[in-house]
């Protein structure tokens, strides 16, 4: 009928605006390699903020003793702690607990959040039970994780710069976030000192390279996305403290608020961005992570409702509620095996209402979800091989055996196969075979946590 024939058209369309080839690819890590040189080169030079960590030396195996660390990311939080036992010992013990944030905390006040948050820790600080040794007359320290853009002051300061993925606390932006929860953790009449303030791509490169050496950069892809890589000191022209004795320097790019005019962006993006916390902000985040994945194609399926009729004579009213559908699910329909399609047929009918579809429907959906997942997954790997260009890793040099190890952490990325798959496929597509060979991307499961109590570790106010 017209109708199918329109609904075929939005998705084709669709699938042409999200095309992705490999010279557009190269274009956007072009791109994202001169952004990274003007981030570096001036504050607020790029939208990559380029944003200094103050992480100059990573974790050598050598750090000892009990350290928590606290992750504050997105969705849920984690609390950790883990006795190390130094170059032999390692990781000798850890325990976590992870607790979902009530999302009225997400958009209320920063003293409310902050004491939740605290309140947590004390209660998860008083289970310390035999395998976990605190030295005597010693403070606990703790390494804390804050996967959003901060400004560092120092290792252990730094005032938020904006909230992303959700959050929106206005009170808290421009304040120093490890003053907040010191605050906060002295209201619980806990006795703790914060001893380093990571990102999450900081604590996962760390994690990683405790692991392994040759770990160099950290790609999250979670609710939200960001990298962070080791930079050489001296190519920081916006740096103008001391050169740190290594002669290296962490930073996180906060690459989630890349743009670039190579991307391909659709009308449902746009759409997407104007409605969302932080219009005109994050548009790469926005078109690849995993709070919004999900949202693109509950926009698509909406356009094909409402212009060809793609659910019958009448709009499913479900499909028009903002991030009804998540993108796990997305990526249960996205994996569905079986022959009729039954778990697409079921998210249909559970999430949105849309009772008895076809199959030739469900398939149109699993398309629709490949389009969507794939562009995500094509552009994480041409982000990846900007950082790879900016640190010179992208080609083989002559009698140079050199192993570059990227640390992966991130829901999206454990969990949506297609996407991590696509996304492995398409690096070595851009790096070509010998390449490739050199470049490993490593699951870090959690290194981000172990990351955080490792830099809390070797801050430590008792070294
Ligand atoms: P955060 O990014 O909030 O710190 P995670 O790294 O655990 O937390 O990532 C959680 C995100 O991962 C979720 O918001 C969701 O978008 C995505 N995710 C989780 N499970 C899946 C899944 N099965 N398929 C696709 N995406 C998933
Ligand atoms: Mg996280």
């Amino acid at each position: 009928s017209g109708c199918w024939a329109r609904a075929m058209a939005i998705l084709r369309e669709l699938e042409e605006k999200c095309g992705t080839p490999i010279g557009k690819l190269r274009q956007v890590a072009d791109a994202m390699t001169v952004e990274m040189h003007a981030g570096l080169a001036s504050e607020g030079g790029s939208k990559l903020k380029m944003l200094i960590s103050y992480v100059d030396n990573l974790p050598t195996g050598d750090e000892k003793g009990l350290y928590y660390a606290l992750d504050l990311g997105g969705t849920n939080f984690r609390v950790l702690r883990v006795q190390l036992g130094g170059k032999d010992g390692r990781v000798v013990n850890q325990e976590f607990a992870e607790v979902s944030i009530p999302p009225h905390l997400m958009v209320g006040t920063s003293h409310a959040l902050f004491d939740f948050i605290a309140a947590e820790l004390a209660k998860f600080v008083s289970t310390e039970g035999q395998g976990f040794h605190l030295s005597p007359d010693r403070q606990r320290e703790l390494g804390f994780t804050f996967s959003f853009p901060v400004r560092q002051l120092s290792i252990a300061s730094g005032t938020l710069i904006k909230w992303t993925k959700g959050f929106s606390i206005d009170d808290a932006v421009g304040e120093d976030v490890v003053a907040e929860l010191t605050k906060a953790i002295e209201r619980q009449g806990l006795d703790m000192r914060v001893a380093a303030l990571v990102n999450d791509t900081i604590g996962t490169l760390a994690g990683g390279r405790y692991f392994n050496n040759d770990v160099t950069a950290a790609v999250i892809l979670g609710t939200g996305t960001n990298a962070a890589y080791v930079e050489r000191a001296q190519a920081i022209p916006k740096w103008h403290g001391l050169l740190p004795k290594s002669g290296e320097m962490v930073i996180n790019m906060e690459w989630g608020n890349f743009r670039s005019s190579h991307l391909p962006l659709t009308d449902y993006d746009s759409a997407l961005d104007v409605e969302s916390l932080n219009a005109g902000e994050q548009i790469f985040e926005k078109i690849i992570s995993g709070m919004y994945l999900g949202d693109i194609v509950r926009r698509v399926l909406c356009r094909m409702a409402e212009e060809a009729a793609f659910f019958g004579d009448t709009v499913p009213p479900k499909l028009k509620i903002p991030f009804i559908l998540r993108t796990p699910d997305m990526s249960a329909m996205h994996h569905d095996s079986s022959s009729d399609l039954r778990v697409v047929g079921n998210k249909l009918k559970d999430i949105l209402g849309i009772p008895n579809t076809s199959l030739q429907t469900r398939q149109v959906v699993v398309e629709l979800c490949n389009i969507v997942a794939i562009r995500g997954a094509r552009l994480s790997a041409a982000g990846i091989l900007g950082i790879l260009k900016k640190m010179g890793r992208d080609t083989v040099r002559e009698g140079e055996k050199q192993r570059t190890v990227i640390a992966m952490d991130g829901g999206l990325f454990e969990h949506y196969t297609e996407f991590s798959k696509c996304l492995e496929s398409t690096l070595k597509e851009l790096l070509g075979d010998e390449v490739s060979e050199s470049i490993v991307i490593e699951h870090s499961n959690d290194g981000s946590g172990i990351g955080a109590a490792l830099l809390a570790a070797s801050h430590s106010q008792y070294l």
